[in-house]
């Protein structure tokens, strides 16, 4: 049996689930579950025989108790208004857990962008933007967009021109959308950030002893075998990290044509440009290839990271669930439902809105780099540099040895803007789960990670919202 809930409802049911768990009165937690502000719109573009089609598209501002509202924008052909909200909730949880200063957005447009030409798509982007512009949902300080499901770089930087146009001589322009090409003001690390959050939640949640014994597991990524789902830029992203910085095995990948399964291991980037080259994963060397993808889901593996959609896991295919930690690439994969029934197979979930928060925090720098306008770590590189290379130098003197040039270019290289945002990005993300699990274990009646997630989110919004007043 297939049961259909809401996606805003499901994101409802876990709010509520924390927030009985709170001491906050009701009308307060009210308004922190809302959407503040629900943009729906249509607008006209011409197809390509000149015809006009009508899109359908959304802005959803869930929370303004920080702005800028922050939030990808998605272009999917099943999108509703129901998705976006729920997308636009995640977000507030999201940034109040890592904390990234901004209230949760989300946008999406109703079309199925592999339909459209590259025209149509520049045309359908920037009259999107132009719309959002006009009712003031869209500017450095108000609402800033990003990348999600559907849309990437090349999208970035067409919202951020036709902000741009509109908005002559606006000094800080550049930070009305994140996730822009490296070349329009984007930062370094973003593209593969998601992925490479997904890493350090997943290298955290295993290095936990206690937990590692209670599923029967060694502690560490190394050697652990995970099925991925989706291969996009969270899912691209996080197979890589964990294979090349963590050694664990890619025993099996799910797309939309179906799966590869390999026991020995899969290499992520032959598996790309295999698909890129033939239109599919499957038949990939080595490989067998399953029709039907979702089955890839319940196959033996120590980790499942789904990272394309939204209810994956439900209360149908649970129970066959074999992997005993899912770290949630994607937004809302798995159902209350099915979280229920993982639980009590003492199945470990590292929640979306912790395990993929690796993109806001690097949007977030992308962001601050726009406002200062000048590239993180410029000013101190060089002057960094000299300071290691001074301590070298003092140890040649203090030992009588001396190091070779190669010892010396390796150890003083003055950090570069990756490095920061690397650094930024790792310890969000080990903090992070540090005090969701302290919250956890500390707590009797929090049962997971995901509650403990949504009680140190609405602790910290609960507070702003305190804190500020209701006006007026
Ligand atoms: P993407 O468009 O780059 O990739 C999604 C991939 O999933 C595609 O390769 C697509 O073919 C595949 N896919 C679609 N349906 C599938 C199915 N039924 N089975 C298997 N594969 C399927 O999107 P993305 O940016 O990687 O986003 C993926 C998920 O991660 C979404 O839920 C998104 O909201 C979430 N997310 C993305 C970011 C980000 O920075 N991009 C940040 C946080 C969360």
């Amino acid at each position: 049996m297939t049961v259909h809930t809401s996606f805003f409802e499901n994101v409802t049911r876990y709010v509520d689930q924390a927030a009985a768990l709170t001491k906050y009165p009701k009308g307060l937690l009210d308004q922190i579950k809302h959407c503040n502000s629900i943009y729906s719109f249509e607008f006209p573009v011409r197809g390509r025989e000149g015809e006009i089609e009508v899109i359908k598209a959304w802005r959803v501002e869930h929370s303004h108790h920080k702005l800028p509202t922050k939030g990808g924008i998605r272009y999917a052909p099943e999108v509703n208004e129901d998705e976006v909200k729920a997308l636009a909730a995640l977000m507030t949880y999201k940034c109040a857990i890592v904390d990234v200063p901004f209230g949760g957005a989300k946008g999406a447009i109703q079309i199925d962008p592999s339909k459209y030409t590259l025209d149509q798509l520049e045309r359908i982007t920037r009259r999107y933007t132009h719309e959002l512009a006009k009712k003031n949902f869209i500017g450095p300080g108000v609402d800033v967009p990003a990348p999600d499901y559907g849309t990437g770089e090349r999208e970035m930087a067409w919202i951020a021109d036709t902000y741009m146009a509109l908005n002559p001589g606006q000094l800080d322009a550049l930070g009305c959308v994140t996730g822009k090409p490296l070349s329009q003001g984007g930062v370094q690390g973003r593209r593969e950030a998601t992925g490479r959050g997904v890493f350090y939640a997943l290298r955290e949640a295993c290095a936990s002893l206690g937990d590692m014994k209670k599923l029967r597991l060694q502690p560490g990524i190394a050697g652990k075998r995970i099925i991925v789902q989706g291969l996009g830029n969270v899912g691209y992203h996080a197979a890589k990290f964990c294979r090349e910085e963590g050694q664990a095995i890619i025993v099996a990948i799910a797309e939309r044509e179906g799966a590869i399964v390999n026991p020995s291991g899969l290499n992520e980037n032959d598996v790309f440009s295999f698909r890129k080259e033939t239109g599919s994963i499957l038949n990939f060397p080595g490989a067998s290839s399953l029709a039907d993808s979702k089955a890839a889901l319940e196959l033996d593996c120590d980790v499942l990271i789904p990272a394309a959609l939204e209810n994956q896991i439900t209360s149908e295919n649970a129970g066959r669930i074999k992997a005993k930690i899912i770290v949630e690439g994607a937004n809302g994969p798995t159902t209350p439902e099915a979280e229920e029934i993982l639980r009590e197979n003492g199945v470990l979930i590292v929640p979306d809105i912790y395990a993929n928060a690796g993109g806001v925090t690097v949007s977030y720098f992308e962001w601050l780099k726009n406002l200062s306008h000048v590239r993180i770590g410029r000013m101190g590189k060089r002057y960094e540099q000299a300071a290691e290379l001074r301590m070298m130098r003092m140890i040649e003197v203090l030992t009588g040895n001396k190091f070779t040039e190669d010892q010396l270019a390796t150890a003083a290289k003055g950090p570069d803007e990756l490095d920061f945002v690397n650094s930024g990005l790792e310890d969000t993300m080990v903090t992070s789960y540090q005090r969701l699990r302290e919250i956890w274990k500390t707590n009797q009646r929090i049962p997971d990670l995901r509650t403990a997630a949504f009680y140190d989110a609405i602790e910290k919004i609960a507070k702003a919202y305190l804190e500020l007043g209701i006006f007026p």
